[in-house]
């Protein structure tokens, strides 16, 4: 104990002495000021108080010893170097407090300006502005304003009330209107207000108003929308926020004063050149708030020439320094520039791109750089279809971008005239305030849904992330009458039947059909531009990250596709083979007929008659498959659904048999038909008679099916291909059950491939947790493993997907149980555990056995890495999700350290 009191921690950096790389303890914005000073930027002078602080105030309650004597110094020392003292009456010294995180997070505190202004020194400050007493009156309301929403929770509209009134008595809607007497009338409006929420007096005492203040950013951090947010975006809850204590430099000094925000290339498009908003005559919040017009950058050459030909030097120099695009905020006071923040920039999806690849071209990063620097993400957005806004389309309204994608349809209000609509081969956009799970048909009937409530993590939201279809959710601007058919926007009415836009990415609707182009990246990918000869800088970076992407990564990308035609996309997409073929809809159609056959076969001949009539459909399938995919290995599932799926649904049968019965006719087909769907039917069909178990009861069924594989298979290879079938058997969860199918299997692979040259794997899915868990016995039977993460997740959990993503994944999320839904993302915890296990019991038995994922995760980024980590050979995908899989497979091949890029 003794040595902590001699040792003091250090809970105050001075801006000289921290650097960009100490966010964790400085927090960002803390960091790159402090870098900027490094690097001789004109930045006002200041301080920051660790995260650490912050900590330790959220577990005591009380300030760590030793902060409020480091804070003395620090102030006293930045007292000394402006020449002023903080709330100093004659010529006061005023600061701003500032929060900053780790990473940044919305909805935590705001900033308080003109930290230190009081009733005296408010004289103080006219007198150093030359007697500017408007700008100090103003700077004073803007004091108590933001000091009593933030750090005392008054609130906000009432402050705006009073200036409005103050307005509206003067005739005028522009702040810049009001005289310094009627900016001391608003003071005192203020003060009334803040005491009469507070039930105290605006604190006078600077050193107060500094310490409350710096109290509020601790406290803030614990807000219960910080907890939430942090929750969702998987945030750690102990990071704790930095406080940064600034001295002011003022933007509203008059028309030589400013201030803006710039960008170091485009953050849209990634161009390069000026881009940015300036305000003359404003504070910093001015701009955000958009109370008045602000200029483009450009404009100030002519405003200020020396202070712009100053920014664009500091422009270009943060940005060699970082490497990357920097958004940055800015004053001029004066005359003279002075740099409030910088940090590396948000850009869209092919701003990402786009300047990766440019700053590869300029030297200023290596490729392995880039690839770290976009993402899977980015990249699906980017293959999504976009609206042309090219000419007079006008967004109406803003939601939330919940679910991306481009779709224009007829509106509707109700789930059940979506469906009707959607019948006659309309399309339709379904809009509701929110959804609910009795919307479900509706939702899969529509092409988007449109929502006037609810956010990222509500049930349409969720509901159409898990269908991928487009959703834009909290259009609150949209007064939505379900009762009455309309909604109401901006003025105008929409009715049912009227024609609606709406962008899933941005969150726009638009009233009319907007047309929609394709995307150029899937062009690419299908091979229509070539990247050596267009001019497209969004193609030609995607072109040459992939590039490097796929000579990096270990993991092959396979995909999900089960007809000819899917294949042949998929390859054309760079897929490495097929790594789930299903076999079930080779039954469906006009083989129906041939499926009730075999389910109503009384005896064994019947049976086998049906059998033989599917083996030449179901081999002519797998033909076409193997054509397709020449040379890569096609991984075939043996039929998984319970049989009485393809058969039609009891009531259904019920009403067939009592009207072929009044009208006398023979119903002995629909009865015996009849009597198959009640005897087959199961509580629990997901955990019924299915998979393995269906191979294991039904005589012959698999059989047909491997016959059909290696058959095919032959013929291909017999023709100059080259067909690599393996084969895989669903639902395995105990070895005895792959060894009494294998041992059937290669007898009959033994018969049909002879000496063709042909070789037939023959594997198991691990997607029950009892395989998964006793993987060294079944690695023993399987010459490979695919992962079934879809129902391992399912029998993992307890969850039915079918089931919980509609009715209460939304309040999970809400919640934070988990982040995202473990239907999107593995769970890397639990039944990514149950992966791990498998891989590595199942290795251990068999040295070099082939490890893949099939379930959907093998699309997802994040996943992806997790794949990667845990040493699998493949994943596969659904054929659109095959450039995702190679781009994340190639960044968890570089990816060494973790990143903190959120
Ligand atoms: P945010 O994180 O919301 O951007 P900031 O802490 O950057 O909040 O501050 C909000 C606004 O106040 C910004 O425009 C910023 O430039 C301005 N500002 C902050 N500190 C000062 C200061 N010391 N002098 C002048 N303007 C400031
Ligand atoms: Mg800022
Ligand atoms: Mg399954």
């Amino acid at each position: 104990m003794a040595a902590q009191e001699t040792v003091e921690h250090k809970y105050v950096y001075d801006f000289a002495e921290g650097n960009k790389d100490l966010k964790d303890l400085l927090g960002g914005k803390g960091a790159n000021l402090a870098e900027m000073t490094n690097l001789g930027l004109p930045v006002p002078p200041g301080f920051t108080i660790t995260t650490e602080a912050c900590k330790a105030y959220l577990t005591t309650g009380r300030e760590p010893d030793g902060l409020a004597a480091q804070i003395e110094a620090h102030l006293e020392s930045l007292e000394r170097e402006m020449g002023r003292k903080l709330g100093d009456p004659q010529d006061p010294l005023l600061v701003s407090v500032r929060s900053g995180a780790k990473f940044s997070m919305p909805g935590m505190m705001e900033t308080v300006l003109n930290v230190g202004l009081n009733d005296r020194s408010v004289v103080g400050l006219s007198a150093q502005a030359g007697g500017n007493d408007r700008f100090a009156w103003d700077s004073y309301r803007r004091l108590i304003q933001m000091f009593g929403k933030t750090v005392c929770e008054v609130p906000g509209e009432e402050f705006e009330h009073a200036l409005d009134e103050a307005k509206r008595a003067k005739g005028t809607q522009n702040d810049l209107d009001l005289d310094a007497d009627d900016l001391r009338g608003l003071v005192d409006a203020y003060k009334k207000i803040f005491a009469k929420h507070t039930g105290r007096e605006f604190p006078q005492e600077p050193r107060e108003q500094l310490d409350l203040a710096i109290r509020a950013v601790f406290e803030s951090w614990n807000a219960e929308r910080a907890v939430v947010y942090r929750r969702q975006e998987r945030i750690p809850a102990d990071l704790g926020t930095a406080v940064n204590v600034v001295a002011m430099v003022f933007g509203n000094l008059g028309a030589d004063s400013g201030t803006g925000v710039a960008f170091t290339r485009d953050p849209g498009s990634g161009a390069q050149g000026i881009y940015g908003d300036y305000l003359a005559n404003a504070q910093g919040e001015d701009v955000v708030a958009g109370i008045r017009n602000t200029v483009p950058l450009q404009e100030l050459e002519q405003i200020d020439k020396k202070s712009y030909d100053e920014l664009l030097d500091y422009m270009a120099r943060l940005e060699e320094h970082y490497k990357d695009l920097c958004d940055i905020e800015f004053t001029i006071e004066r005359g003279k520039l002075w740099m409030l923040q910088t940090r590396v920039g948000k850009r869209t999806a092919a701003a990402a791109f786009v300047i990766a690849g440019q700053l590869v071209d300029e030297g200023l990063i290596d490729l392995d750089e880039a690839l770290h620097r976009v993402n899977g993400a980015q990249l699906a957005q980017l293959m999504f279809p976009r609206f042309r806004l090219d000419h007079e389309f006008q967004p109406v309204a803003k939601g939330i971008g919940a679910s991306p994608g481009a779709a224009s349809g007829k509106v509707v209000f109700t789930s059940a005239r979506a469906v009707e609509l959607a019948a006659e081969g309309e399309s339709v956009i379904l809009v509701r305030r929110e959804t609910n799970p009795d919307d479900l048909n509706g939702m899969i009937a529509a092409k988007g849904i449109l929502t006037s409530r609810g956010g990222k993590t509500s049930h349409a939201a969720v509901v159409a992330r898990g269908m991928g279809k487009t959703c834009v959710s909290g259009a609150d601007e949209l007064d939505v009458n379900v009762p009455a058919k309309k909604f109401i926007v901006a003025g105008q009415t929409v009715t049912e039947g009227d024609v609606v836009s709406i962008d899933g990415t941005t969150g726009k609707v638009y009233l009319g059909e907007v047309p929609v182009m394709p995307s150029e990246v899937v062009q690419y990918f299908e091979g229509s531009l070539d990247p050596e000869h267009i001019d497209n800088p969004l193609v030609r970076a995607v072109h040459r990250i992939m590039t490097h992407a796929d000579a990096k990564r270990r993991l092959l990308v396979r995909t999900n596709a089960d007809t000819g035609a899917d294949a042949a996309r998929a390859r054309r997409f760079g897929a490495e083979g097929i790594g789930l073929c299903r076999t079930e809809h080779m039954f469906l159609g006009d083989r129906r007929e041939l499926v009730e056959r075999l389910i109503l076969a009384s005896t064994g001949e019947e049976r086998e008659a049906a059998l033989a009539a599917l083996l030449p459909l179901q081999r002519e399938d797998f033909i076409d498959i193997f054509r397709e995919m020449d040379g890569l290995p096609v991984t075939v599932r043996l039929i998984d659904p319970p049989l009485h799926e393809f058969l039609p649904p009891l009531e259904q049968l019920a009403v067939n048999v009592a009207v072929a019965q009044e009208r006398g006719e023979d119903v002995a087909k629909e009865e015996a038909l009849l009597a198959a769907v009640r005897r087959m039917h199961e509580e629990n069909p997901m955990l019924g008679l299915r998979g393995v178990r269906l191979g294991l009861v039904i005589p012959g069924l698999f059989a047909m099916q491997v016959r059909a594989i290696a058959e095919a298979a032959v013929e291909v290879t017999g023709a100059g291909g080259t067909a690599c079938p393996e084969i895989m058997v669903p639902l395995v969860g105990a070895v005895q059950e792959l060894e009494t199918v294998r041992a059937e299997a290669e007898k009959i692979i033994a018969e049909v491939v002879g000496d063709s040259g042909v070789e037939v794997l023959i594997g198991t899915m691990i997607e029950v947790p009892r395989a998964a868990l006793t993987a060294g016995q079944i690695a023993e039977a399987a010459q490979f493993f695919s992962f079934g993460t879809n129902d391992l997740t399912q029998m993992g959990w307890g969850f039915s997907r079918d089931d919980v993503e509609g009715a209460f994944f939304w309040r999970y999320l809400e919640l934070g149980i988990f982040g995202i839904s473990p239907f999107e993302s593995i769970d890397r915890e639990g039944v990514g555990r149950l992966v791990r296990i498998a891989a590595e019991e199942g290795r251990a038995a068999r040295p070099g056995l082939k490890l893949g994922v099939c379930g959907e995760h093998g699309g997802d980024p994040d996943s992806v890495h997790f794949f990667h980590e845990v040493g699998l050979d493949y994943v596969s995908c659904s054929p659109f999700r095959v450039p995702v899989a190679r781009l994340e497979a190639g960044r968890a091949a570089i990816t060494t350290t973790g990143s903190d890029s959120r």
